[in-house]
C-alpha cells in the first residue's frame, strides 16, 4: 500500500500545480487504484477531485474528456457511442469489474503511458490530443514518445469530433488479465488508422502499414501487403504473458479481423 505524509485538497488547478512543484515526491491522485498497488511513500498527495474534471463534452471540433472521468463513464457515454460506436465499451469492459472501472481515471491512465493499457490504443487510433496544465496541448502520439516524466497535470483529453468506425481487438489469457496484445483500428472515410498496444511496450501507431492501406487503389492487394508488413514495422517483445513469436502471430490475425470489421 502506498503512503503519504500530507493530504492536500486542491482548490484550483493553479494551486494544485504549484503544490506539485514544491517537492519531487508530491503526486496527483487519480482514482488511486494503481498507486495502491505500490509501496512508495510520498510527500504530499494532491487531490483534484473537487475541480470538476469529471466530464465528457461535445465541443465544435473535439469531444473533451476531463482527467477525473472514470472508465465506466467512458464505456457508457452516449456522445462517445454516437461518434465512435461501442469501441470504448469493447476495449474497457474486461478490465476487472464495474466497481473497479467506476474508480479508475482517464487522466491518470494516459499520463502514466501504461504499456498494457487498453484505453491508450483507442485514443491513439482516434488522433487524440491531450491538454497538460503547464505543457499545453500536445498530440498523444508525441506525448507517448517522450521518455522523461513531466511534472505536470493532465487536464483533459481531446478527441477529434469525427464519426469513425472502429474495432478493438485483444487476446487475454483470462477475462480480467492484462491484454497479451491489443489493437485499435479506426476507419474515417477510408482513412484507416492502426494503434498497437501491449507489445508489451507503450502503444504506437503502425504508420507504414496505415500508409499501405490508405495509398492504394487496390484495397484487396493492399490488405495482403499490410498483413505482411505489420510485424516488420511494429517491434514486439516477450514478457511473462507471452512470447514475442506468439505476439507476432496474434498481431497479424487480429489486424485482419479488425480491418474486416471496419470495412464492413
Ligand atoms: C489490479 C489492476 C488491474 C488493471 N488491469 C488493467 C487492464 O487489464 N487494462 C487496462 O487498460 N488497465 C488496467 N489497469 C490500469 C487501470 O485501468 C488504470 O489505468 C490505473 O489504475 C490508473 O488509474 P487510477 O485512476 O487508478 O490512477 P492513480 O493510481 O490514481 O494514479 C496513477 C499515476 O498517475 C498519476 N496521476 C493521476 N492523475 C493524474 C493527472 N490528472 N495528471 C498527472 N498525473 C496523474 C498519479 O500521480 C500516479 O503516478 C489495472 C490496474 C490495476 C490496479
Amino acid at each position: 500500500m502506498f503512503a503519504f505524509s500530507n493530504f492536500f485538497l486542491a482548490p484550483s488547478l493553479d494551486v494544485a500545480y504549484s503544490e506539485l512543484l514544491k517537492n519531487k515526491k508530491n503526486i496527483i491522485l487519480g482514482g488511486t487504484s494503481y498507486l495502491r498497488m505500490g509501496n512508495t511513500s510520498w510527500n504530499t498527495a494532491i487531490d483534484i477531485s473537487n475541480l470538476n474534471l469529471n466530464y465528457i463534452e461535445e465541443k465544435d471540433d473535439f469531444i473533451t474528456i476531463g482527467s477525473m472521468t472514470n472508465f465506466r463513464d467512458l464505456e457508457t457515454n452516449h456522445i462517445l457511442n454516437t461518434y465512435f460506436g461501442n469501441i470504448f465499451n469493447i476495449a474497457l469492459k474486461d478490465i476487472i469489474g464495474v466497481q473497479f472501472r467506476k474508480n479508475v481515471t482517464a487522466g491518470a491512465t494516459v499520463f502514466s503511458k501504461y504499456g498494457f493499457s487498453d484505453l491508450i490504443p483507442v485514443l491513439l487510433a482516434l488522433g487524440t490530443k491531450i491538454k497538460l496544465f503547464a505543457g499545453g496541448i500536445v498530440t498523444l502520439e508525441d506525448f507517448l514518445k517522450e521518455t522523461t516524466v513531466r511534472q505536470d497535470i493532465l487536464v483533459e483529453v481531446l478527441i477529434p469530433k469525427i464519426k469513425t468506425v472502429c474495432s478493438f481487438q485483444t487476446v487475454r489469457k483470462s477475462k480480467t488479465d492484462y491484454s497479451i496484445i491489443n489493437l485499435a483500428i479506426c476507419n474515417n472515410k477510408n482513412n484507416i488508422s492502426i494503434a498497437v498496444g501491449s507489445r508489451p511496450g507503450r502503444a504506437v501507431l503502425a504508420k507504414e502499414t496505415m500508409s499501405i492501406l490508405n495509398n492504394s487503389d487496390n484495397l484487396e492487394l493492399s490488405i495482403i501487403d499490410a498483413l505482411k508488413h505489420i510485424s516488420e514495422e511494429i517491434s514486439l517483445d516477450s514478457n511473462m504473458r507471452s512470447s514475442k513469436v506468439y505476439r507476432e502471430l496474434l498481431l497479424t490475425a487480429l489486424l485482419k479481423k479488425g480491418i474486416q470489421e471496419v470495412l464492413k
